[in-house]
């Protein structure tokens, strides 16, 4: 059923104007440009990013529409290390503001950010938001990848590392990596480093803890690598990969099916059912 996806930026105008019109949801991939450690290439988040959108919007070819990934985003604390290309956080949510509200004057009703750089996140979100509050018929959504209980489920069934393995530039990403491109991957260069400053409430893994600190990364990681990298597989890889995809293609199918909201006068008594 996988075919080839519809990307935004080889329509022309009027087939711009006919997939808005056949109520495609607008898959818009976000990422960053960033340190992986020594053994990954520093487009890690964008590549798998990319990678799950374009199955995605592959599978779901009739349903979507597949725009350019935004491959830089907010990551001033990774500055550290040689790589990062960093945009200020306002900038970077007015920037993914203003893609949706471009499609939305297009006459897209649907969009879904697909994040994958963990500091990107509470960015992306605001911005679906803006989105909405400026076009009070559009549906804009955020989500990262492999957060659903879903996807949380195989996280845990594929680890083998514990609780910190599963940071960044991790048993996760490279095994994701490796699924995508091994040859991209030096896993000769792989070292396992998780920080020691990890407490009760603030620690950082695929989910991270419910006190929220984020200090400069190179306080806490001399490799840039929070996790342990050396336990990924290609298989592993496939398997997270897998697991993503049909986990976002549900959310497009639920941003397909969803009602479009209006706004409404308030009244006293809810409708009657
Ligand atoms: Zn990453």
């Amino acid at each position: 059923m996988s075919s080839e996806p519809l990307l935004y930026e080889r329509l022309t105008w009027p087939q711009v104007r006919a997939a808005a019109a056949e109520d495609r949801v607008a898959v818009i991939p976000v990422a960053t440009l960033e340190d992986h450690g020594p053994h990954l290439p520093i487009d890690a988040d964008l590549r798998i990013t990319k990678e799950i959108c374009r199955r995605v919007t592959a599978d779901l070819a009739e349903e979507t529409v597949l725009l350019p990934a935004i491959p830089h985003g907010y990551s001033p604390h990774h500055m550290d290390f040689p790589g990062p290309i960093t945009i200020g956080w306002d900038t970077f949510t007015r920037y993914c503001t203003d893609v949706g509200t471009s499609l939305a004057r297009h006459g897209f009703h649907r969009m879904l950010y697909v994040n994958g750089h963990g500091s990107n996140q509470n960015l992306v979100e605001m911005a679906a938001r803006l989105v909405g509050l400026e076009h009070p018929d559009v549906l804009s959504a955020a989500c990262f990848y492999l957060g659903s209980p879903e996807g949380l489920t195989v996280v845990e069934e594929v680890r083998e590392s514990e609780r910190g393995g599963m940071g960044h530039a991790c048993e996760l990403e490279t095994s994701i990596y490796l699924a995508i491109d091994p040859d991209a991957v030096d896993m000769s260069k792989a070292v396992d480093e998780i920080p020691t400053v990890q407490s009760e409430h603030a620690w950082m893994d695929w989910t991270d803890g419910s006190l929220k600190l984020m200090p400069w990364w190179s306080s806490f990681s001399r490799t840039g690598i929070h996790g342990r990298p050396t336990l990924a597989t290609a298989e592993k890889g496939k398997t997270l990969l897998d697991a993503a995809v049909s986990e976002i293609a549900g959310y497009v199918r639920e941003l397909r099916a969803r009602p479009l909201p209006s706004r409404r006068e308030p009244r006293e008594t809810p409708e009657a059912p």
